[in-house]
């Protein structure tokens, strides 16, 4: 099972891959939380990305490249992936059709993830991420709070907010998700393996997904 998710920021594409990890028994890759781990961990890349990230621009197309590249060395995608934030850039798109037809990968679907402007600026402006790099549960505020304030359920860390999750980087990824990522839409609407989903309840999106792939897979 090969998919991408695509949406804007906080449209839910991690909370979905997750179910999709469990549900297929497949791995996860998600460019921010690789970006972030860099950025913890005080590498070249991740000094490089903090800016971009923080300003709620996104990376370069050559570094996001360089560090799906190394990813795949891992070799650990054999029953499948979910590509959570990657692609972003129709250049990355291209650049993945590559890597595709170089390893024989198939998609299974694509599935762009659709939520308001206005839901989308309450839920980031309200999540929470747990600070621990290898952690990362994320939380809300106002209908997905931890059960002691501040502090992660599953380790015990301090929750934050993001850096790119205050409301001027938040505008700001947005305008660049318009400018951006928003095209891939155009990219991929002719592909059969496109779904576009209403985003507002995770199950429902998880469900659309699971018919869509059995539905279509031979
Ligand atoms: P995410 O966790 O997917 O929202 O990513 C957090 C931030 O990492 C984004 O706002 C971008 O600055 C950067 N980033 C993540 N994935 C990419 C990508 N594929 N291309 C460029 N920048 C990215």
């Amino acid at each position: 099972m090969r998919t991408i998710l695509l949406g804007a920021p906080c449209a839910g594409k991690g909370t979905i891959a997750k179910l999709l990890v469990d549900e297929y028994n497949i791995i996860q890759i998600s460019t921010g939380d690789i970006l972030r781990k860099a950025i913890t961990d005080k590498t070249k890349i991740g000094k490089k990305a903090d800016e971009y990230i923080k300003r709620g621009d996104i990376d370069p197309d050559p570094i996001i490249m360089d560090i799906m590249e190394d990813r795949l060395q891992e070799k650990d995608y054999e029953s499948g992936f979910v590509l959570d934030g990657f692609p972003r850039t129709i250049e990355q798109a291209e650049s993945l059709d590559k890597i595709l037809t170089r390893h024989q990968f198939n998609l299974d679907a694509v599935v762009n993830l659709e939520v308001p402007d206005k839901i989308l600026i309450s839920r980031l402006t309200s999540r929470r991420t747990c600070s621990n790099p290898d952690c990362q549960a994320i939380y809300n505020i106002l209908h997905q709070q931890p059960k002691k304030e501040g502090i992660c359920d599953r380790c015990q860390n301090p929750l934050i907010q993001r850096d790119d999750e205050t409301e001027e980087a938040i505008r700001h990824r947005l305008k660049t998700y318009q400018e951006k990522t928003a095209p891939l839409i155009d990219y991929y609407k002719k592909e059969i393996f496109f779904v576009s989903s209403p985003a507002l309840e995770s199950d429902t999106v998880f469900d659309t997904i699971t018919h869509f792939v059995n539905n279509t897979r031979h």
